[in-house]
């Protein structure tokens, strides 16, 4: 037992809300429900507090890639929580504004930052442009000759992850909440089409509301409800580097996303997190029991050439001796967007997942949303790109999540141009394709494809051009991924096509959605999709 948590030991009968998972997620939402005057709130965790993915983030809290104006919400208003929590729990977040450097080495990436501060500084997150001279300046160690702009945000920086979770688990006590630790779900009840609470494995406990914090579990406890939550687990790196000269604890984090990677201080020496473009799934069948405050064997032979590309611009770290490479596994949704709201198969079973490495950065937001769509009835913010219904329950197929979770973490860092100079995968390929899975798919395709010897290439013209019954076509306003859609052709059409024709009838409706469970209404008032048919789709997705 963690001694910041609640001792309680003993479950309640019942309770108004039940949090399962014991994360930066689920004692954030635990915690601003308590703000929000709802005190009969219980969060269940399987292991201790921080044990599953949390515990071992990088801790960047900083606004980059946040896109949308959720997104950049979420990060500045956890950004703000982190650095008063201490004040009210008295157990600081650790939050450090240290600042944040991104740097551009080619014209696409000067681009894509340009923009994303114009749009970043309409909410509120101050982004100035700095000058090669100006980065090498912040950060002497580098080698900027490649550079060709950056940015700097002065206010953003780092904090201590478990630290983060522990102080707010701190304010949800504080606030009524109950949190138990070593007990496990093993089960959802439901009355007709919703929710009722939860079994565990020390007994049940009726609630009201359920809400599925459960990390890269989600998937699986998701299943347990009838509830498809597309997500998968995949190996996250950092390296730690022996002390390096001139590095002290107030250099700013940053970004080189141009060679995947993101750097800040750790011990005196240097961290240097990965998000290289060809990455692994972890555990694709179920996370293995007993996984807790868990580490992967780190696979040298994948990352080394990721690394060196990353060293290039860090030329003395090669004079430096390596502390630790450690991996551990994170959630990673089918489009890199959150999984956060009403789960559409199953009413008051709410989902907080998928996070998509930025679990941290945004955790005080997502806890905040949650917390208010359960209590007002309604989101509070634009769902659009974080609604779970957006995601077809095909995508929580093994063979997908197999196939196409190699693309994610790069994916984090696109420009949305094909880099010219990206290191090879393993099977030697490179700049010429548009998604890692091609060279894949050209190889399954051209020799056990049932349609005969069609190419990627040829598929891809077809599906565009000439929709047949084996290729899903573009209906109405939907625009499939051409990977998708030959994806679809190679390994499960049928599948593939129920659910894109009920996609497709609703689409024109959900652009006036609410976020509330609006999908699965229409769905229903259409007579297209009922929650009991669509729940049928996805157990028969299993492929
Ligand atoms: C190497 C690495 C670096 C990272 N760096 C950053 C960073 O710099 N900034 C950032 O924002 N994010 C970062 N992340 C991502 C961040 O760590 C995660 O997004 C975040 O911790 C997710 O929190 P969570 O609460 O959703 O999941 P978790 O922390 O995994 O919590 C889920 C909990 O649910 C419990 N649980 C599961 N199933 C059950 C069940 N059936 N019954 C009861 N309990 C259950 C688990 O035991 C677990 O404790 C990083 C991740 C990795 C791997």
């Amino acid at each position: 037992m963690t001694d910041n948590a609640v001792a309680t030991r003993g479950l309640p009968d019942r309770a108004q809300v039940v949090i399962v998972g014991g994360g930066v997620i689920g004692v954030s939402i635990a915690y601003h429900l308590t703000k929000l005057g709802w005190t009969d709130v219980v969060v269940l965790e399987q292991s201790q507090l921080t044990s599953g993915t949390t515990w071992h983030a990088a801790g960047l809290v900083v606004s980059g890639g946040m896109t949308t104006d959720t997104l950049a919400w979420m990060a500045k208003y956890s950004r703000d929580l982190f650095e008063v929590l201490e004040e009210e729990t008295g157990l600081s977040t650790g939050f450090r504004p240290v600042g944040y450097l991104q740097t551009a080495s080619t014209p696409e990436r000067a681009h894509k930052l340009a923009r994303e501060a114009d749009f970043l500084r309409l909410m509120g997150i101050e982004r100035e442009p700095v000058s090669p001279s100006e980065v090498a300046a912040m950060w002497p160690q580098l080698d900027a000759s490649a550079v060709v702009g950056g940015y700097f945000t002065a206010n953003e920086g780092r904090a201590d992850p478990a630290n983060v979770a522990m102080s707010l688990a701190k304010g949800a006590r504080m606030g009524g909440a109950r949190i138990i630790e070593g007990v496990r779900v093993t089960g959802i009840d439901r009355r007709d089409r919703r929710v009722s609470g939860v079994i565990t494995d020390q007994g049940s406990i009726e609630a009201e509301y359920v809400v599925n914090a459960a990390g890269m579990w989600a998937r699986e406890l998701g299943a347990m409800a009838g509830v498809s939550v597309p997500l998968q687990a995949c190996e996250h790196a950092y390296l730690i580097s022996e002390p390096f000269d001139g590095v002290s604890p107030d250099l700013p984090i940053f970004e080189d996303p141009d060679r995947f990677a993101y750097y800040r201080e750790e011990v005196g020496g240097l961290m240097i997190g990965l998000f290289e473009p060809v990455s692994a799934p972890w555990s694709l069948d179920e996370i293995p029991d007993g996984f807790s405050f868990g580490e992967i064997t780190s696979d040298w032979d994948r990352l080394a050439p990721f690394l060196e590309f990353a060293m290039e611009i860090l030329p003395d770290l090669e004079n430096v001796g390596i502390r630790k490479l450690f991996t551990g596994p994170e959630s990673f949704t089918p489009d890199n967007g959150f999984l956060i709201g009403e789960a559409p198969e199953l009413e008051n079973f709410f989902i907080a997942a998928g996070m998509n490495s930025l679990g941290i950065l945004t955790g005080g937001g997502v806890g905040s949303i949650i917390a208010n769509w359960i209590v007002d009835g309604i989101p509070p913010v634009d769902v659009t790109d974080i609604d779970p219904a957006r995601l077809h329950p095909f995508q929580t197929s093994r063979s997908y999540r197999a196939e196409r979770s190699v693309e994610l973490l790069g994916r984090l860092h696109s420009t949305g141009v094909v880099a010219a100079q990206q290191p090879q995968d393993s099977t030697g390929t490179s700049a010429d394709r548009r998604f890692i899975t091609d060279s894949r798919l050209r190889v399954r395709t051209s020799s056990s494809h049932p349609a005969g010897r069609t190419s990627v290439g040829s598929a891809r013209m077809a599906s565009s051009t000439s929709p047949s019954s084996r290729t899903p076509a573009r209906t109405g306003s939907i625009c499939t991924p051409p990977s998708m859609m030959r994806f679809a052709t190679a390994s499960h059409s049928s599948t593939y096509q129920r659910c894109q024709s009920s996609w497709s009838r609703a689409v024109v409706p959900r652009q006036h959605s609410t976020g509330l469970q609006a999908t699965t209404w229409l769905f229903r008032s259409a007579n297209v999709c009922t929650r009991s048919s669509w729940t049928k789709v996805a157990s028969s997705s299993q492929i």
